[in-house]
């Protein structure tokens, strides 16, 4: 059955609405077969999903299969290993005066209908991936691709319903004014992943209903250096990560704080790392990726005159090439300090030593990430311990969201709820409280 975009938003929530009531979503069958059936969408039609990120964000092939469609086949791989043993129910223990033949325990049960709503920068994972959780916690749900990336947003509402089950899955298409529609009406969870500016509409119009909402929001996320690391390794691991996608990366390292002797070694560290990367000429090479747009390449360029150019620097509006671009000597009040680069713009900013990065850290919004690199233990666990961050690398940044078994989000600015796994089942489900006492 196919709907066509003459569907008012009041009729999808209303028709996935009747679905869920008849239960059909419940059963672990449907919800396991819905996910096989995402999974035979990505392997089957991955290439015309590479096709449009590429045509989106220039993203290259194995980049593409690497961050978006094979990573969310391994999330789906996941939750169909491990989906009966999380849903079991958990018993707890009864106090005395209830008796000895009572018992009790917590059960997973499904929320409803569930609204997804997905930036343009991984706009397959940061679509699906939070899809794969509402249909395994048993929901019906709506997803709303990014505008922003239309040629992806195009292939996934073309895919998604030849796929899965339309009465229960639904794609609806659409910026500012289709995404405020779909707000105003009554869902049983909201989950976002973008700005905080729009989180607050989010959250703001979720209350009209005391929707809950997960935010997967985003800011600016440090990076400490301590002095006495191997700056060639700690170069590479940053240039790759920070690189990734042009930048375009929620978790993409910001700016790194070191101390003013070490600065200068990893910015020569960093050229090197950028030229063994991608070449002489990163605009040639296939695995980097491009702007998504002309407002966020001026508003990027605009940020290149923060610092000393260390490597990079140089851009093409029309084909919205930016190079991978390093800035030393950045002053912490300049612009690219300010707000999240969201870009191949890496600023390194001096500061004493670890306690002054600390401090730095405190000073400013909580980070969606943080990442030490630091051959001290006392270091390491001095960081953790005294800054507050949705996730913490030590000496790699990025890979904490490909781990399975962790939860992913964050805190404070950048978010709040967080998913993957197991954790998706707990935020797209309702944990019931069941105590039962036999009658005789
Ligand atoms: P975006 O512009 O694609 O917006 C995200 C979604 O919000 C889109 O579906 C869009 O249609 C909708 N939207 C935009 N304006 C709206 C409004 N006024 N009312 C209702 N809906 C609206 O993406 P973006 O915000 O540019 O994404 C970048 C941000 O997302 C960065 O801050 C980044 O760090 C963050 N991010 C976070 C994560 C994470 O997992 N925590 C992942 C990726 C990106």
């Amino acid at each position: 059955m196919n709907h066509p975009s003459p569907e008012q938003p009041a009729d999808v929530v209303a028709r996935l609405r009747a679905t869920f009531r008849t239960g059909r979503t419940k059963p672990v069958a449907w919800r396991t077969d819905q996910l096989r059936r995402l999974r035979a969408l990505l392997t089957e039609r991955g290439d015309d999903l590479a096709a449009a990120l590429h045509a989106d964000l220039g993203k290259g092939r194995t980049e593409a299969y690497r961050t978006e469609i094979d990573f969310t086949v391994r999330e789906i791989d996941h939750t169909l290993e491990h989906l009966t043993g999380w849903l079991r129910p958990d018993p707890a223990p009864v106090p005395a005066h209830l008796g000895a033949d009572a018992t009790a325990w917590t059960q997973y049960d499904p929320l409803g209908v569930v609204l997804v709503i997905a930036p343009w920068n991984y706009p397959v994972q940061l679509l699906l991936a939070p899809v794969v959780g509402a249909l395994a916690a048993g929901n019906a749900v709506v997803a709303k691709p990014s505008e922003l990336a239309p040629a992806t947003s195009a292939a996934l509402a073309a895919l998604i319903p030849a796929y899965l089950d339309t009465d229960a899955v639904a794609v609806v298409e659409g910026g500012v004014p289709e995404t405020t529609a779909l707000l105003a009406e009554r869902f049983d969870h909201v989950f976002y992943t973008g700005n905080g500016t729009v989180g607050r509409i989010v959250m703001r119009a979720a209350a009209e209903h005391l929707a809950p909402v997960t935010l997967e929001l985003g800011g600016k996320s440090p990076v400490f250096v301590d002095r006495d690391t191997d700056l060639g390794v700690v170069a590479d691991r940053l240039a790759r990560g920070k690189f990734l996608n042009a930048g375009q990366t929620c978790v993409a390292p910001d700016y790194v704080l070191t101390d003013p002797e070490t600065a200068g070694r990893l910015e020569t560290a960093l050229v090197q790392a950028v030229q063994s990367l991608f070449g002489a000429d990163p605009s040639a090479s296939p695995e980097y990726g491009r702007i998504i747009n002309e407002r966020h390449f001026d508003r990027l360029e605009s940020l290149l005159g923060s610092g000393r150019v260390a490597v990079g620097g140089t851009g093409d509006r029309a084909t919205r090439y930016l190079a991978p671009t390093v800035l030393a000597d950045v002053d912490p009040d300049s612009p690219v300090m300010r707000e999240e680069i969201f870009g191949p713009i890496l600023p390194i900013v001096t500061v004493a030593g670890a306690d002054e990065a600390i401090g730095f850290i405190n000073d400013r919004d909580k980070p969606l990430a943080l990442y030490v690199f630091s051959e001290s233990e006392e270091t390491r666990t001095r960081i953790a311990a005294e800054t507050s961050s949705g996730g913490l690398g030590y000496g790699l940044p990025l890979a904490h969201l490909t781990v399975s078994d962790l939860p992913f989000g964050g805190v404070g600015e950048s978010g709040m709820g967080s998913y993957h796994g197991r954790y998706s089942i707990e935020t797209f489900s309702h944990r019931k409280a069941v105590l039962a006492k036999p009658l005789h």
